[in-house]
């Protein structure tokens, strides 16, 4: 008689230890990822302040990797908008390509 085993697949559980120190835990996560139908003059004002807590944060390259490292399509992380974090996906691929 075999005896069938299964197996089941075992993803990595992300860390999340570093957003007990992230400068944005108090504030508001529309800041962060806008309202819906939000346009582009108040996008770019609301950016720009969520920047600004992302340029003080001591957690800001562990937040851009993560958001690097998943399908993350909304918000700004690490300091980086939706374009910014994709065109920073595309260097990082050039660059591990030419390596
Ligand atoms: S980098 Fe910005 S979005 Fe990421 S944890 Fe820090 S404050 Fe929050």
């Amino acid at each position: 008689m075999s005896q069938v085993r299964r197996q089941s697949a075992v993803l990595p559980r992300p860390n999340w230890g570093w957003q007990d120190a992230a400068a944005c835990r108090e504030e508001d996560l529309i800041l962060f990822f806008g309202p819906d139908g939000e346009r582009q003059p108040e996008r770019e004002i609301r950016e720009r302040k969520a920047k600004a807590v992302c340029a003080d944060c001591p957690v800001r390259v562990e937040c851009l990797n993560y958001a690097l490292s998943r399908p993350e399509k909304y918000g700004v992380w690490g300091g980086l908008n939706e374009e910014e974090r994709a065109a920073e996906r595309r260097r990082r691929m050039r660059r591990a390509n030419a390596a």
